[in-house]
């Protein structure tokens, strides 16, 4: 049987594990397929801002940019002369991200985050002009297979090349692995992705390589016709991975072990979701979906989940993922595609494995805090998760997750969702005006918006709205009327973050555009891995207005004292776990 390692590529924030692999690494081992796992984003990340990283990131600047940087651009020499500054502080800013005494504290958390973005501009210096950050930006676009091609090979600007040639595979492939599945869930992890596949490749030729994810679920096609995933894989598998990966491991090993009758094709045809090389030609095979109800609870073994180690994640609580649901239950949003992530399926975890699922991870690895990372929680489930958290032994446990606002989110339901350890809610508002919410088929009233608002921060539940200008037809009035709804409701939203409106390919606005005001659209030519669109409206704000209108309600946000710190939604929930519960009657954090 293959032995397999899954493994999480760089670059992404390194605040929580992400679910994708522990799901299948559960499902496999539950299977009897020797799987193992590894977040090789934190693993990678922690070695670069290590001591060790940042005195070698010293040395190499001065190696490619004479001594003192002397001809380095001024943020690479800026970042060698506080780099002495930079080492000696860091590791007590990384001290204070993981103590509940500093959490609360506004001025010791933005301090503490930056200087961890000075270490990172440190640690990517050698490699200008690549930045590394909560991303990885490369003079090459991440959305352009040439630009892809050329990014993977270039020894002087790449950073993570050499680490992986001559640290972090060698260590990983010590485990003796077979197969090893590569997850590309954000577009931020595709160089991560194939220089791996790349390395793995270099080191060890037999090794297969998969790759799976969001990202590949959603360019398979471009990929596939510029003829480049195979360039750096063996195989991919798009869409769910659990069952395709059970049978191409059965596959691979009925391969071995038949290849001198020559039926490796054959065993290759029958896995679901696989996209293989068939000789000269490209195959997709059937799709399939899984059966939520059947499948185990996540499994972090392998993923630095113990904030003691000080190794891992940066908080000082691990906040672990978990689905109540798969898919979305609306599917109906005129902009969104994020429905397609599980093939347009929507199914529910049971009531019982969800409570379960959370006690599982309670007991194996000692989690107090969740984060629910549906598309959208449906109000049905926050009631199953609180009801379980209020009835539980030892207490609730904290957790925030994704959702519409919806009509059930009433004060006295707020105050059940507190008392089940609901400390933030995530709300896709959109647009506040009427006209344009109803256009877009969000179909939200807006006093429901400001009602729910208003009944979750009156019982302790942090509020986080995000919404964008532009959608088709939409006025600049309309668009102020959702700034006016932010700034009006103030006291009953925590934060917020912004955008414009991006057409993206399969949203129902993109594949009907008449029926909603669009006369053109076109794909990027310079993007062919970019799933946007430019396009040309009959009336309402251009693409090019709803952006500055955008950019000016950002600058807003950025220069507002409530809404402007740079504090993510993990650090908030840990936050909001340490404060007292809101007092009857009076309303919190006004
Ligand atoms: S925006 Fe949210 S609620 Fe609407 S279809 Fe997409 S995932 Fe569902």
């Amino acid at each position: 049987m293959p032995k397999l390692l899954l493994v999480h590529p760089p670059q992404i924030a390194l605040y929580m594990p992400y679910l994708a692999l522990p799901s299948l690494t559960a499902y496999l081992r539950g299977h009897g397929k020797p799987c193992d796992q590894v977040d090789l984003n934190v693993r990678a990340n922690r070695r670069l801002i290590s001591e060790r990283g940042l005195r070698e990131a010293m040395a190499a600047v001065e190696r490619r940019f004479g001594p003192g940087g002397r001809d380095a651009p001024d943020d690479v020499r800026a970042a060698l002369e506080l780099g002495p500054d930079t080492i000696t502080r860091l590791p007590a800013a990384l001290r204070d991200m993981r103590d509940d005494a500093r959490l609360l504290d506004d001025e010791a958390m933005t301090a503490a985050f930056g200087l961890l973005d000075r270490a990172l501009a440190l640690a990517s210096a050698p490699f200008h002009p690549t930045k590394l950050s909560y991303d990885l930006s490369m003079r090459y676009a991440p959305n352009h297979v040439a630009d892809l091609q050329r990014a993977v090979r270039d020894e002087a600007e790449n950073p993570w090349l050499r680490l992986f040639r001559e640290e972090l595979v060698p260590e990983m492939l010590r485990g003796g692995y077979d197969v090893v599945g590569i997850g590309i869930a954000f577009e931020e992890q595709m160089i991560g992705a194939l220089t791996l596949a790349r390395v793995i490749k270099e080191l060890a030729p037999h090794v297969v390589t998969v790759a799976g994810g969001n990202v590949v679920s959603k360019f398979h096609t471009p990929l596939l016709a510029k003829n480049f995933l195979f360039e750096e894989f063996d195989h991919a598998i798009v869409y769910e991975g659990e069952t395709p990966l059970e049978r191409l491991c059965d596959a691979l090993d009925a391969r071995a072990a038949g290849s001198a009758a020559g039926h490796g094709a054959a065993d290759l045809a029958a896995v679901p979701n696989l996209l293989w090389r068939d000789g000269a030609t490209l195959r997709v095979n059937e799709m399939m979906y899984e059966q939520v109800p059947s499948l185990p609870p996540p499994v972090f073994d392998g993923f630095p989940v113990d904030p003691a180690a000080g190794d891992g994640y940066l908080l000082g609580h691990t906040i672990f993922p978990l689905l109540s649901v798969r898919g979305c239950y609306w599917k109906k949003c005129a902009f969104c595609t994020h429905h397609h992530s599980y093939g347009w399926r929507y199914r529910v975890r049971p009531p019982q494995q969800l409570d379960e699922d959370i006690e599982t991870l309670a007991r194996r690895y000692g989690a107090r805090h969740f984060y629910f990372v549906d598309e959208a929680v449906p109000p049905a489930q926050l009631k199953v998760i609180a009801d379980y958290m209020c009835a539980r032994d030892g207490g609730p446990l904290h957790w925030f997750g994704d959702m519409r606002f919806e009509q059930p989110l009433t004060d006295g339901f707020c105050r059940h969702l507190y008392a089940g350890g609901c400390r933030m809610l995530i709300f896709g508002l959109e647009s506040a005006n009427q006209r344009v919410q109803d256009f877009m088929d969000k179909n939200v009233k807006v006093g429901t918006m400001e009602r729910a608002l208003r009944a979750c921060t009156q019982n302790g539940i942090f509020t986080v709205t995000m919404f964008f200008t532009g959608f088709p037809t939409e006025t600049l009035q309309e668009a102020k009327d959702t700034a006016d709804f932010i700034f009006r409701n103030k006291p009953w939203i925590g934060t917020f973050s912004n955008g414009s409106f991006a057409l993206l390919r399969g949203a129902p606005a993109q594949l009907d555009p008449d029926k909603y005001g669009i006369t053109s659209l076109q794909p990027d030519p310079d993007h062919d891995l970019s799933d946007d669109y430019r396009y040309s409206v009959r009336t309402g704000l251009t693409q090019e207005s709803a952006q500055r209108i955008a950019e000016s309600i950002g600058r807003r946000r950025t220069e507002d004292e409530k809404f402007g710190k740079p504090f993510s939604r993990e650090l908030i929930l840990l936050r909001e776990s340490l404060r007292p519960p809101p007092t009857q009657g009076l309303q919190r954090q006004l």
